[in-house]
Order: C-alpha cells, then structure tokens, then sequence
C-alpha cells in the first residue's frame, strides 16, 4: 500500500458496546480502531490512547450504541429496484444494470451495511462490482457475488419468462446434468463466491412453487462446486426441497417455506444454514398497500412467516447458524431502506431476543461471506467496520433502520461520510415497464 496515507488511530470512547457475540451489552467501552483493523476493546483501548508516542483521534460516544456494521447475508444490488419481473426480466442492459449498481452500493453502505452477500444477479455485474470495490475504485461494502441462479427450464419466480436455454434476466437455465456440471465450473471460472440454485419454481398454471430440482441434480451442483471450494446456496419455498437441499449438501438455504421437522433434522445433520429472507413477506404483507401493491396474499405470507418462523426460531435454538438477508433491490425492498428489517422480524414476529437477532445480522453474517474470524464482531484483530448510532436497539430493534440516528460509520477503518446526502435519482427512459392503461378500455367504460 506504498503511497497511501496511513490513517491515524481512532479511539471510539464511552460508548454502549454490543459486540455482535449475542454476550450481553458493556457500558463505557472504548473501541480502538488502527488501520483497516480493530486494535483493542475495553481498557486495553483506553490505555492506548494514553500513550505518549499515540497519535489517536479520540471520538467521545458517550450515551452512543457502537456495534457491528451490518451484514445483508442476501441482496440483489444489480437488479434496480424493478416493479414487475416485465421490468427485471426485459428492461435491463448491461452497461446500465453496471453504473446503476455502482450508485445503488452506496445507499446499501449508508444504511449501515459494511458487508453484504449479492446471491446472484444480472450480466455478472455483482462479480465486478465486487471486483470494482475490492481495487478501491468504487466506494462500497465489502461484498460476495453469486452469477447466475441455475434454473431448470422449469424456472423459477418468473414463469413464462424463462427460457428453455441460455440466460434471462438473473437465470441461467441448465438443460442435463452435464450442464449443470459445466455451468457450475464456468460460475466458478468468471468469479462467483458461490453457487445459487432455483431449487423450486412455479409452473404457470399452478399455485406456488414445485420442486423442479431433483435430489441427485442438487447434489451435482453441490458436488462440483464443493470440489473446487465454493460453496452452494438454494431458494427452497417447500419442505421436501428444503430437507433434499440439506441432504444434498447445499450450505445455504434461503426461505425454507413451511420447514418440517423432518427438513429441520436434514439441516441439522448435514450442517446447512438458513436465510429465511422474511423482509420482501413483511413489507408486502404490512406496509404494501401504502406503496400501492397490489398483491391479495396478505393472509398467505403472515401465515408463512407465522409457521416457518416457528421453525426457524427452533433451529436457531438448536444451533443452525441463521443468517439475515433483506431481498433488497425490488421495489418492495428498495436499496438502503430495509436491510435491518429481518432482525426487526425476528424480534417481533419469532421472538428472538435483541441481542440474538443482531448476532443474526452481525457474527453469523460472516459465515455467510465466508469470513469467520475476519469480520461480524467487535474483537481485536476484526476489519474494522463499525457502526455508532444513537439509540439502544435492544430496547426498539427498528432503530437500526433510522439512518437519521447515525453518528459514524467506519469501513475498513476509514469514516463513511455520513453528511453528504445521497443523490436522488430520476428515471431514465426505457427503464420503467409503462402500461397502456390499467384496466381494459371497453366501449362500456367510455358509456356507464
Ligand atoms: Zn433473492
């Protein structure tokens, strides 16, 4: 790093500390950040500080809370904020999808999100911007990427949409398992963190989602992508897919719909962890129709949330690492706004205690990144990504979704400025899918 100039010692002094352990909070705990690293916690920080040779800039936070940066375990930061799938699927190039990602990262960042996992998206541009961060020419978390969801042609959320072959919006459709074997490799070859799979899907004429996947084609995937260190993530909304997925050996599983007991033992033997992602189900369920949605299944997705989050809360309990991810990136879960959101789930509708559910979205969200021992805690030796808000989360876990709370951000070290408002945006043409009109024009309409 010849050339750059070394940042001075920061003391973070006085501050409420919740370390992202799930251990309890510690009053007046100064935090010691040098470099990209944490240095001390507690007195050994505040001793430092008093160091005659120390060139330290001491922070006062007192009556502040200093915790974790967060850590979205899934997002979509390529897809733009699409309002219909129309949109996602037809109206999106990929130099555009590219500089778009690049402004969206910084709403994610300023949301008080430091790491995050993109699980898959469109053109490969979350490799890049990956990439694009990592070189320090773009300012953002520090980031995991996916490619491509593999679909069969079955497909996944979007119906007809999906090819029979090829690439569509975040689908790559694989059509044998000779396929599935080669995609895997090439995913692995052009940069993904990991491998995601559209283990279910809906058939157009049907309600829900079908397991499209069969066991033997999961453990494909999962056994050419483990041979070469990467690992396997799958969208499962159904409980055979969720147990196959685990059997399988997919490490992590996103949604986990109506988990049964004997999914739950699946996971547990096989060592799976779980990203239920309840936050696009909470905001459509409980905020939707302020933002003019019109989907009627309310009833469905808090009945959703209201069974599998039992289970998830049981497999917390027993000791499956569970993740927190927002599904930021639709419209429902526009950048920057709800990546707190699933620990706020958690609380409210699971149950779950403050401090667990931020271990949630702090320490276990490094497994997710695959960085255990590097990230998630307040610890000596940790990259330094460190959030300062105002406010005791553990008293209303929605604060963290108050970004006018926020004192500081640190980064790897170096302060997020937090004063300079984001830019808004206008649209840009072509972007938005514009309809006709919003019911049919028939002669009766134009004569009551
Ligand atoms: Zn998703």
């Amino acid at each position: 790093m010849g050339g750059r100039k070394r940042m001075p010692e920061v003391l973070l002094k006085g501050g409420r500390l919740i370390d992202g352990t799930g251990g309890p909070v510690r009053p007046d705990t100064s935090v010691l950040l040098g470099g990209d690293r944490i240095v001390a916690v507690g007195a050994d920080a505040d001793a430092a500080a008093g160091r005659p040779e120390g060139d330290v800039e001491v922070v006062d936070v007192t009556g502040l809370t200093v915790m974790p940066g967060l850590i979205d375990a899934h997002c979509h930061v390529t897809l733009g904020e699409p309002a219909s799938n129309d949109e996602l699927f037809h109206h999106r190039d990929p130099a555009f999808t590219a500089l778009l990602a690049a402004f969206n990262v910084g709403k994610v960042l300023r949301a008080g999100v430091t790491s995050f996992v993109d699980v898959d998206g469109l053109f490969d541009v979350g490799i890049a911007l990956r990439n694009a961060i990592d070189a320090g020419m773009v300012e953002g978390p520090t980031m995991k990427s996916g490619s491509y969801a593999l679909m069969t042609s079955v497909g996944g959320t979007a119906g007809h949409m999906i090819p029979d072959r090829g690439t569509a919006g975040y689908a790559e459709v694989v059509r044998s398992k000779d396929e599935m074997v080669q995609v895997t490799r090439r995913h692995i070859k052009n940069g993904a963190d990991q491998i995601k799979i559209h283990a279910t899907g809906n058939i157009p004429s049907r309600k829900g989602e079908a397991q499209v996947w069969t066991l033997e084609e999961l453990r494909i995937v999962c056994d050419t992508a483990h041979d070469l260190g990467v690992p396997v993530s799958a969208h499962c909304r159904g409980s055979a897919c969720t147990r196959d997925a685990a059997l399988a050996g997919v490490d992590v599983i996103y949604h986990a719909s109506f988990m049964d007991e004997e999914a739950l033992e699946a996971i547990l033997e096989h060592g799976s962890a779980l990203c239920p992602v309840f936050t696009f189900l909470a905001n459509l369920a409980e905020h939707g129709a302020k933002a003019g949605a019109t989907s009627t299944a309310q009833e469905v997705f808090l009945g959703e949330m209201e069974q599998t989050g039992a289970m998830v809360k049981r497999a917390f309990d027993l000791g499956v690492p569970i993740f927190c991810g927002s599904e930021s990136g639709f419209s429902i879960t526009p950048y920057g706004h709800w990546h707190h959101r699933e620990m706020e789930v958690f609380v409210r509708n699971l149950g779950m205690e403050p401090l667990d559910a931020i271990m949630c979205g702090t320490k276990n969200g490094a497994i997710a990144m695959g960085q255990v021992g590097e990230v998630g805690t307040i610890e000596p030796g940790l990259r330094a990504d460190v959030l300062v808000l105002d406010g005791d989360p553990v008293a209303d876990i929605g604060v963290l979704g108050d970004k006018s709370r926020f004192r500081h951000l640190y980064l790897r070290g170096a302060p997020v400025d937090l004063d300079r408002p984001w830019p808004e945006r206008r649209p840009v043409s072509g972007e938005h899918v514009v309809n006709w009109s919003a019911v049919p024009l028939t002669w009766d309409l134009v004569h009551p």
